[in-house]
């Protein structure tokens, strides 16, 4: 299997919603025990106000990735257990 170096230029852990996946259905928002996932005030392509991180207070806890319904809609960042 091949491996990738990613550098990020974000806090870990956190989350990120891929915009044009989302159907907005807002299981993520309402299943996310931190809150810190919002709807965005922005329509996707396919017509949705899809969800986004607020930025901050992410514990790397998984559920909104487990939650959602449309595969690779949700990416979840966490560092790597030594
Ligand atoms: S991984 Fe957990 S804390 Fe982070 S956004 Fe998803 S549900 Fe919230
Ligand atoms: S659970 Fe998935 S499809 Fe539903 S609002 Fe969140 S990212 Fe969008």
């Amino acid at each position: 299997m091949p491996q990738e170096i990613i550098e990020v230029a974000f806090e870990l852990p956190s989350m990120e919603v891929v915009s044009y996946l989302c159907k907005g259905c807002g299981l993520c928002v309402t299943h996310c025990p931190q809150k810190c996932i919002e709807f965005s005030d922005q329509f996707n392509e396919l017509g949705y106000k899809y969800a986004q991180y607020k930025g901050e207070g992410c514990t790397g806890c998984g559920i909104c990735f487990y939650c959602c319904p449309e595969p690779g809609a949700i990416k979840v960042y966490k560092k790597v257990r030594e």
